[in-house]
């Protein structure tokens, strides 16, 4: 049964991006920048994930490409066991913690309870594709801006 706050709260907005795993990021990025008509707009590693990503604007939607740092990283494992493809759906979320708690409640299995800082100024948690029709699920929520490094006296 759906739950009923779901009527009255945007409680998942909108599909923030599609996650793809390559081989060679710098191959993929030639080939989507033909296929979307642009350049991405960045390339950022997260050391802790161990991938390098790049990310592309289509629309009001996001395409991040992932590549593995090292043969460690999920990105590794999931090439190895599917070969390039769709890797996750991301959705954005208001409070990630929140829908935590209710995804949880609702029997999903939640990957990292405790959100973690991913790619893109995003606070993310995962949920495991066996709960979700065989799709890794992404959530993420935009991360509250870090402390200003500057000294006012
Ligand atoms: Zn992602």
């Amino acid at each position: 049964m759906v739950n009923l706050r779901c009527r009255n709260k945007f409680i998942v907005n909108k599909i923030e991006h599609i996650g793809i795993a390559v081989k060679d990021l710098e191959a993929s990025n030639t080939l989507f920048e033909k296929l979307l008509g642009k350049p991405h707009y960045k390339i950022e590693k997260v050391i802790s994930e161990g991938v390098r990503t790049s990310f592309f604007q289509s629309g009001p939607n996001k395409i991040e490409l992932l590549e593995a740092l090292n043969d460690e990283s999920p990105i590794a494992k999931f090439l190895e066991k599917k070969g390039e493809g769709v890797h996750h759906i991301a959705f954005a979320v208001e409070d990630i913690k929140e829908e935590i708690n209710r995804l949880k409640s609702e029997g999903f299995v939640i990957l990292n309870e405790e959100p973690k800082r991913g790619a893109d100024n995003k606070l993310v948690a995962f949920l495991h594709p066996k709960s979700s029709n065989g799709v890794l699920v992404e959530l993420c929520q935009e991360a509250p801006p870090k402390p200003s490094a500057e000294v006012r006296e």
